[in-house]
């Protein structure tokens, strides 16, 4: 795992970054696939572990879900918008329904996944702080802690180019995400705190505050 703060651990992946799980105060941030079960499981061996936390109901963050909480006996916490979708497996409300998003929901998908804790704006997890900041999916959290201003902001922002994976902030592409202008005032919204770290779904971390204070200036309305 590589350390990014205090705290705070990113799993390895193969291709690396290409689907982000953390580790954050006992906490599995997002489980990738339904593929990823085995490369997850593996790297947890020793740790303490808490909860599992799925940021948004798509097939690339809940694939391994139902299968972490059972094997290693995790609660699964979730924004409280997407619980139901992530309860129930049907996933299919949560995104634009195209043939990308069809594809992933019968190759990367998994089952249904028991939520133990529906998660709302303010609720603690670890030292973290939820932020409730739909428009990627309706249901998608934030996780914030102010006093060294790490934020994992899931796929709110893009920490790498979509097809070409090459380093550097985007907006999550139209055609997986629901409401891309709701989105933006999220992406401004994460812009305002001045985070120091910003840890994304896709891309590896990014430590330039100025580079995410310039993309959501830039940004249409
Ligand atoms: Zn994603």
């Amino acid at each position: 795992m590589e350390r990014i703060a205090d705290g705070l651990q990113l799993l390895r992946g193969t291709p690396r970054h290409a689907f982000n799980v953390y580790l954050a105060d006992g906490y599995v941030v997002d489980a990738a696939t339904r593929w990823a079960r085995r490369r997850i499981i593996r790297q947890l061996a020793g740790e303490r572990l808490a909860g599992h936390v799925i940021t948004h109901a798509h097939a690339d963050h809940q694939g391994a879900s139902a299968a972490l909480a059972r094997e290693l006996g995790l609660p699964i916490l979730a924004g409280h918008a997407d619980a139901d979708a992530i309860a129930s497996g049907d996933l299919r409300d949560r995104a634009p329904v195209n043939p990308l998003t069809r594809w992933q929901l019968r190759n990367w998908a998994g089952p249904a996944a028991p939520v133990a804790t529906r998660l709302r704006e303010g609720d603690r997890v670890g030292s973290f702080t939820v932020l409730e900041t739909p428009g990627h999916a309706p249901g998608l959290i934030s996780l914030w802690r102010e006093s060294d201003r790490t934020l994992i902001a899931a796929d709110v922002l893009f920490g790498q180019h979509p097809v070409t994976s090459r380093p550097g902030l985007h907006e999550p592409p139209a055609r997986f995400t629901l409401d891309p202008a709701l989105n933006r005032t999220q992406i401004r919204r994460l812009a305002a705190l001045e985070p120091a770290v910003v840890c994304f779904g896709h891309g590896p971390p990014s430590r330039d505050p100025t580079a995410l204070t310039r993309f959501a200036a830039g940004l249409p309305d």
